[in-house]
């Protein structure tokens, strides 16, 4: 996976995706990650690249130029390696809520290209010529899109095989099957007087997935009842029909011959 972020602050991006999990997976080239300087490709004599919104308003909009001209040098970048042009994902309040499955859509890829704003954001014109995808993290406003970018940067590596060693495996998290986790707990056995739920000790696999399963089913009917609702209709509880016992009808007479 080769991921490119397109930024007005490049330093934001490499140096806080260079430690633990993700700066692992970087060092053993699993993923690998380059934040562009969108700046270096305005044709500006004063290097601008953001100016007043036509029709008035505060704030300063980032040009169409810049980030078209920076985008494009990436997709040629790519393309010049024999890679096929990328998906080029604009990180934005308004764009669809990223969610675990467009992260496992997007893990599919070879190149991701994402496009962070400032300020009022940027100029149309160039987004409706780059962008592929429009995604944001949530329903509330940041000053830039790079703290969006590394979310999914850092979500998107973790089903990248071989970034999550067994210990850390994303096999059975929130989200993985539509329900939010269940409970976990680790040693001592108690603390503050609290005690790990025997089941949890009882060696019991079967008991234990099924407590694991109903603790799921609590939670997030509780926290999130949208998932909750989406996961009963997908998961009907099973009735076990009663067999009707009807009384066996007499053979006719030719019948019984
Ligand atoms: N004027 C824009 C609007 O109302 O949609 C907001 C611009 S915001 C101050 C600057 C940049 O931060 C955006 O261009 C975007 O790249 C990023 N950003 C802010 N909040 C975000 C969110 N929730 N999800 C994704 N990106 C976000």
């Amino acid at each position: 996976m080769f991921y490119h972020v397109l930024t007005l602050f490049p330093e934001m991006i490499t140096e806080s995706l260079s430690t633990s999990i993700i700066g692992r997976a970087l060092d053993k080239d699993l993923i690998s990650l380059e934040a562009v300087q969108i700046r270096d490709y305005t044709l500006d004599k004063h290097n601008k690249v953001d100016d007043y919104t036509y029709g008035g308003g505060a704030g300063m909009l980032m040009q169409a130029q810049p980030v078209y001209d920076c985008c494009e040098a990436v997709q040629k970048f790519i393309t010049d390696a024999g890679r096929k042009r990328s998906r080029v994902i604009y990180v934005t309040p308004g764009g669809y809520t990223f969610n675990q499955k467009m992260a496992e859509d997007f893990a599919q890829e070879e190149d991701l290209i994402f496009l962070c704003g400032h300020y009022e954001g940027i100029d149309e014109r160039a987004l409706e010529e780059v962008v592929t995808d429009y995604v944001s993290i949530g329903d509330y406003v940041l000053t830039g899109g790079e703290l969006p970018a590394m979310v999914m940067i850092d979500c998107i590596s973790r089903l990248v095989p071989g970034v999550l060693s067994n210990a850390e495996s994303s096999m059975i998290e929130s989200f993985s099957n539509g329900l939010l986790e269940y409970p976990q707990y680790t040693r001592p056995e108690e603390w503050h007087g609290k005690k790990v739920p025997d089941i949890l000790l009882s060696g019991h696999h079967a008991n234990v997935e099924k407590w694991r399963l109903e603790q799921s089913l609590i939670k997030t009917q509780k926290i999130r009842p949208d998932l909750y609702e989406a996961y009963m209709e997908a998961h009907p509880p099973v009735v076990k029909k009663k067999r009707r016992r009807t009384a066996k009808k007499p053979l006719a007479i030719d019948e019984r011959l």
